[in-house]
């Protein structure tokens, strides 16, 4: 029966990846009751879906909490995005897309919450004391709390990650991951120290990634999780070859990426 995921942390910067070495510290953050926050509905399980699938096989209990589902009742006339993707409304997307959170979330074994705030281009619903007012109850005494953390070229993962971060959350602990597609579309992975731009400010120290070490199975959990999103996966370039390149290349890098920060107090 495999156990929590083993984190490790890269020892060289270099490519090919470099030796790993065991941190045993963080393998107890991923206990207990861990909320992974996801800009929009897919980001979480797209970056994270093996090391939630191993989690829960290990008893943790997850959350992956969506803050920019959209709102299903809405009449507003589909984003570029959406459009593309065959929507001709937030409602119609917030719908079908929900439908495919709900079945990824299935797929690993995590719970999903979804918080009716409207992704970038549509009215956003909430000011941001307001979002991240709702974000904090919905992390409120967490074990561990995942935010998105790097590259943040998503200008709305990167306010989201800047807004909690600025104003802190009330749990135990806090970890940035490493986004995908956009880790594999740009064939990189965070240095050792890599810090986002939009996060520079707001770390103070040095950052470390570590790589979370998940057996092949949940690679494949994660690789059928991914798959329900399908109204996404063309536009994607994670079409059936695309996906699981994207898997083999996380892989060769040690695995999916976490970096966790200092504890402070609640904000
Ligand atoms: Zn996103």
């Amino acid at each position: 029966m495999p156990m929590s995921p083993t984190l490790q942390t890269p020892t060289s910067n270099q490519s090919p990846p470099p030796p790993f070495r065991p941190v045993e510290a963080a393998e107890q953050r991923l206990s207990g009751r861990v909320v992974v926050v996801s800009p929009h509905l897919d980001d979480a399980v797209m970056s994270l879906g093996a090391t939630i699938a191993q989690c829960v096989r290990a008893g943790t209990d997850v959350v992956v909490l969506t803050v920019f589902a959209y709102i299903p009742s809405s009449e507003a006339r589909a984003g570029p995005w959406d459009t593309s993707c065959g929507y001709s409304t937030e409602g119609q997307a917030a719908r079908a897309r929900r439908e495919e959170d709900r079945r990824a979330c299935l797929v690993l074994g995590a719970k999903r919450r979804w918080l009716d705030f409207g992704a970038e281009p549509y009215e956003r619903r909430g000011s941001q004391e307001e979002i991240w007012s709702a974000v904090d109850a919905e992390t409120r005494g967490a074990d561990a709390v995942l935010l998105p953390g790097y590259p943040l070229t998503h200008p709305d993962h990167s306010e989201l990650s800047e807004l909690l971060l600025r104003k802190g959350l009330s749990c135990g602990a806090v970890a940035l991951y490493a986004e995908q597609p956009y880790r594999f579309w740009q064939r990189k992975t965070p240095l050792v120290s890599s810090i986002a731009p939009p996060l520079q400010d707001l770390i103070e120290g040095s950052l470390t990634w570590s790589r979370v070490l998940t057996d092949s199975e949940y690679r494949r959990i994660k690789r059928r999780a991914v798959q329900s999103y399908r109204s996404q996966l063309r536009h994607l370039g994670l079409g059936p070859f695309g996906l699981r390149r994207m898997i083999w290349h996380e892989a060769a890098q040690g695995g999916e990426a976490l970096a966790w920060l200092p504890r402070r107090a609640e904000g």
